[in-house]
């Protein structure tokens, strides 16, 4: 595609869609991972200031498409750029990855938000938190009766009632059913990010027989072309329509 794009990232279907990008274009990420310095494409770190802020960008570098790549989590730059879009009159493409969905003898308990996850896990004395780094800002309330491993992609030392796992995924079935053991896990907490590289804890908690707390995914904005994996845009953006 000869017209300027602008990606947005932070993600490892962003990062496969960025590898194919000529360096006329621009991947964009907020800053808190890794920062590739591998890519034929221009890379800015950091955020544009809100929906005006991303509007304004778009305007002073010429950008004629944005594609939206971002995790399906990423609620608040998934709607400022849905607005600066519109408001820049530029096409606003979005990659939104299907979400996983229960299969027979699972049990997923549905919370929309931090404080039905704390309820919806009370039940329980070994929870495994994988929704990134928000629990980390609750350290100071994990219940005496409790033990929290939080995985996610941050060094942290943790304390006597909680231990932090900084890694990254893919995680294997072997894997996941290895740590559950070793850490007496007895319920799993996650997003519903869909996808095959952190889906192995689905696996392993199915045949577990552990329940898992599942945070309900944001709202989007439509958006005019929709993909549901980096190859499907990669293709779109080499033969636009
Ligand atoms: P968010 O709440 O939707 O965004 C917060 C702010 O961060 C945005 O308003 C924007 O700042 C800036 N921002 C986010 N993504 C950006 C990007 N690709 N380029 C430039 N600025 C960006 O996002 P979040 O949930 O904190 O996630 C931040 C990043 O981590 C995203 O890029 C996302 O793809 C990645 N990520 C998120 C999750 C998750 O579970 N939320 C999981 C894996 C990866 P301004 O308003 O100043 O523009």
């Amino acid at each position: 595609m000869t017209a300027r794009i602008l990606l947005l990232g932070g993600t490892g279907d962003a990062l496969a869609i960025a590898r194919t990008l000529r360096p006329r274009h621009v991947y964009s990420l907020a800053g808190l991972g890794r920062v590739p310095a591998d890519l034929a494409c221009a890379v800015r770190v950091g955020g544009f200031g809100g929906a005006e802020g991303l509007a304004r960008f778009l305007a002073d570098e010429n950008i004629a498409l944005v594609v939206d790549a971002t995790h399906p989590y990423a609620a608040q730059i998934s709607a400022n750029a849905a607005r600066a879009c519109a408001a820049a009159h530029v096409p606003y493409w979005a990659l939104r990855r299907a979400p996983w969905q229960p299969q027979p003898g699972d049990d997923w308990r549905m919370v929309s938000g931090w404080a039905g996850l704390v309820e919806a896990i009370v039940p329980f004395a070994r929870p495994l938190f994988t929704l990134g780094r928000e629990p980390l800002a609750h350290l100071n309330e994990v219940p005496e009766r409790q033990h929290w491993t939080i995985r996610c992609l941050e060094a942290h030392p943790g304390h006597a009632r909680a231990r932090i796992i900084d890694a990254r995924g893919p995680f294997t079935v072997e894997g996941e059913r290895a740590l559950f053991t070793e850490a007496r896990i007895d319920v799993v907490v996650s997003k519903n990010s869909g996808g095959a590289a952190t889906e192995a804890k689905l696996a392993v908690a199915r045949a577990m027989g552990l329940p898992v707390v599942m945070m309900q995914r944001p709202l989007l904005q439509d958006a005019q072309r929709e993909f549901t994996s980096a190859q499907e845009a990669i293709d779109a953006l080499a033969n636009p329509i």
